[in-house]
């Protein structure tokens, strides 16, 4: 096995099964995991079952001049657990769904499954099942399962007129990694920590199911397309006005000095960069302050704005507004934007 994972000399059975030994056979809830028509699951009485889905596709999601396969397995993972963590569900288990080109650089799938399984373990979201077809390019879609108390998820149409706007962690360093990477800065001094929130995200996904357990917070949304798209996701869902203060955002460290280097606006960064998989909260009024949020969460935590009756997304810096376009990754405008240049 000198050559790792090869699909071709193994088939897909083969295959199979060498992801089910690495894989190892999961716990209870699960009666049943790898190796029959489907995997079985005996959900705890007084739960709901969470499910959410996510796909990485080659040269849309990712390139291969840009990542590595352990960086990716990571990954793919990583923002699935993002989405439960949001709904404030604790993770259960996943589906890995692949689609594999022919020729594979010999050990790329190795080190995909290695990083995948890795998050895998640390979450204690073992792999339950998949399917895994031949493509032209790769396509790696990974289901996941999460279990919440009844009646409890933490949702985007629950934010109330009064709530406070939260943030977990810092933002921009995510896009900041990408725009290193893409204009070839990714190994440049500095550039690591930016990079390495690109790659290999650690969303902090445990935030969800600690705010519902205190019953803290009722409204949720993971930021995947930038703080300004995802909020205007939750006003909407909620059918509420919001004011966001620019000067409380939390950028991450450093982003004002590398973006200014790289021409970047470090506000738009933040505000629109997307990719940072922090979790953005309603608080009611009542809810404790940010500090002892964070202690309680175990991550930094940070007011940024909050919820009015109406329609409208404010930006103010100092008090005052600001007009700012609400942007952010949107699959079929960046298409339609990139084939009008
Ligand atoms: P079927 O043809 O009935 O869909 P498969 O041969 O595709 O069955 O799958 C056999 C078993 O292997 C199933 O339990 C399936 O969930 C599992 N499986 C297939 N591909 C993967 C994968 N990429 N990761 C994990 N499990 C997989
Ligand atoms: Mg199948």
């Amino acid at each position: 096995m000198a050559r790792g994972l090869d699909p071709r000399a193994l088939g897909e059975q083969g295959l199979i099964e060498a992801i089910r030994r690495r894989a190892g056979t999961p716990a209870a809830p699960w009666r049943l995991g790898i190796g029959d028509d489907a995997a079985i699951l005996r959900p705890r009485s007084g739960y709901e079952l969470v499910a959410t889905t996510d796909t990485l596709a080659e040269a849309v999601h990712f390139r291969w001049s840009t990542t590595d396969a352990r960086s990716l397995g990571q990954k793919a993972l990583a923002v699935n657990l993002s989405d439960l963590g949001a709904m404030g569900a604790r993770p259960l288990g996943f589906l890995l769904n692949l689609a594999l080109p022919n020729e594979l650089r010999p050990g790329c799938l190795d080190a995909l499954l290695r990083g995948l399984l890795e998050r895998a373990r640390e979450a204690r979201c073992p792999l339950v099942g998949g399917d895994t077809v031949a493509a032209r390019a790769w396509v790696i879609t990974i289901t996941a399962f999460g279990e919440v108390p009844r009646g409890r998820a933490l949702r985007r149409d629950a934010a109330r007129a009064g709530d406070r706007l939260m943030v977990t962690g810092a933002l921009g360093g995510a896009a900041l990694g990408l725009a290193l990477l893409e204009r070839g800065f990714g190994a440049t001094p500095g550039a690591r920590p930016y990079v390495r929130r690109q790659l290999r995200p650690r969303p902090p996904w445990k935030a969800g199911p600690r705010l519902l357990r205190r019953g803290w917070s009722r409204a949720a949304i993971d930021i995947s397309d930038g703080l300004s798209r995802d909020l205007a996701h939750l006003l909407r869902a909620s059918a509420l006005a919001a004011d966001v203060h620019l000067e409380r955002l939390p950028l991450a460290r450093g982003l004002r000095a590398h973006a200014r280097r790289l021409g970047l606006d470090p506000e738009e960064l933040a505000l629109h960069g997307g990719e940072d998989y922090e979790l953005l909260f309603a608080l009611p009024p009542d809810a404790p302050s940010a500090a002892v949020c964070a202690r309680r969460l175990g991550c930094r935590v940070t007011e940024f704005g909050c919820l009015r009756p109406g329609r409208t997304l404010r930006f103010l810096r100092n008090g005052r507004p600001v007009p700012i376009e609400i942007r952010g990754f949107d699959h079929f405008k960046a298409f339609s934007d990139s084939s009008d240049k």
